[in-house]
């Protein structure tokens, strides 16, 4: 590393947390880097175009080799010196076990923590203490948290110690969920595979734009294609945040706000749904909106592309109708699946064996 990057480096470990979360986040990008290569995930934001591709080739060939049995024995020794530890203390159906998934794929062995109230949180012991300890027994902690800035924070402070281990942000309260935007990414890859890929497409990007973390993650990781156009459709509560249209133009990456959903329909290459984020209300706000006009139903279906692509998160509630699974167009239980093959990818790299399986 270059003299005055190491000693930038040496700079944030000297400077304490406050000064270090307010730090422009392209001044510490480096900092959760080692060897030039990425050690922590915690922003779709580190995510290169050739990072990117590296984990879609990778996660296609452990898709590939663990299809049988000796295939997926042999991934299993690969990383069957590690432990993993998930910290999961803000519900999870599908991270968790995907994430679950992917570190037995590998080998890994895996502990969980998830809920403060099983914890010595409950003791009093501080968040920072929890995940101080867990680096004493684990190679890599993957977590998510109701606290904004708790993955970085864990990162930041784990980096400064002796043994320092990879963090994944799994999920950080309301700001960024950038795994789940790697399968959403990888989702779109796949699905437009032969139409050009995902450059060129439109992205219709429905709800809670507000307070959905994945819709954020999702919008800075589009940064990594060309033409991609992006229709952000909510009630007018919860439009999407200054920051992400700050981003957007910096990138010179188009993008229009809209309350229509059947006009935007019509435009969409790929719908992008997610529910209302209630969890997040300050005094049950989401109460006094109507939402019912972000919903998707079966009406809708006649005014989408015939190749556009439909997509979700999950969890659903109303807002898409369990009518729509049976249409070809409906994704989300693919896009789902996916999450635990790009996860495994992404361990494989932070571990850096991604070349052992793609060379094979
Ligand atoms: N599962 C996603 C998340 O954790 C989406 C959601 O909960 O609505 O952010």
């Amino acid at each position: 590393m270059k003299k005055v990057e190491s000693k930038k480096i040496e700079k944030l470990k000297s400077i304490n947390w406050e000064e270090f979360y307010k730090t422009p986040l392209n001044n510490k990008l480096k900092y959760f880097e080692k060897n030039g290569r990425l050690f922590d995930m915690l922003f779709s934001q580190q995510l290169t175009p050739e990072i990117i591709s590296n984990l879609f080739a990778t996660a296609n060939k452990i898709r590939k080799i663990a299809k049988a049995k000796e295939g997926l024995d042999w991934l299993q020794t690969l990383l069957s010196h590690k432990r993993a530890m998930l910290y999961f203390v803000q519900p999870s159906t599908r991270t968790f076990v995907s994430f679950q998934s992917a570190c037995y794929i590998l080998g890994l062995k895996v502990s969980e923590i998830r809920s403060t109230s099983t914890s010595s949180e409950i003791k009093g012991e501080s968040a920072e203490d929890t995940i101080r300890t867990f680096s004493s027994y684990a190679d890599i902690i993957i977590m998510r948290h109701f606290e904004e800035g708790m993955a970085e924070k864990a990162a930041w402070m784990l980096n400064k110690i002796k043994r320092p281990i990879s963090i994944i942000n799994g999920g950080s309260g309301k700001d960024q969920h950038p795994t789940q935007a790697l399968l959403d990414l990888y989702t779109l890859d796949i699905s437009f595979a032969e139409r050009g890929g995902i450059n060129n497409k439109t992205i219709v990007m429905v709800g809670d734009l507000l307070r959905g973390r994945t819709v954020r993650s999702l919008s800075y990781l589009l940064k990594n294609y060309k033409g991609v156009k992006l229709i952000y459709v909510s009630p007018e509560y919860l439009r999407i945040g200054n920051e992400i249209k700050v981003f957007l133009k910096k990138h010179k990456i188009p993008f229009k706000e809209s309350a229509d959903l059947e006009k935007s329909l019509k435009e969409a290459d790929a719908v992008y749904m997610t529910r209302i984020q209630d969890e997040y209300d300050i005094n049950g706000e989401s109460k006094d909106i109507d939402y019912t006009k972000f919903h998707l139903n079966q009406k809708h279906l006649k005014l989408l592309k015939k190749d556009a692509i439909i997509m979700h998160p999950l969890p659903r509630r109303q807002e898409l109708d369990v009518e729509i699974d049976n249409d070809p167009r409906a994704k989300y239980w693919r896009q789902e699946r996916n999450g635990m093959w790009i996860r495994a990818a992404l361990i494989a790299y932070l571990f850096g064996i991604e070349d052992k399986i793609l060379n094979i």
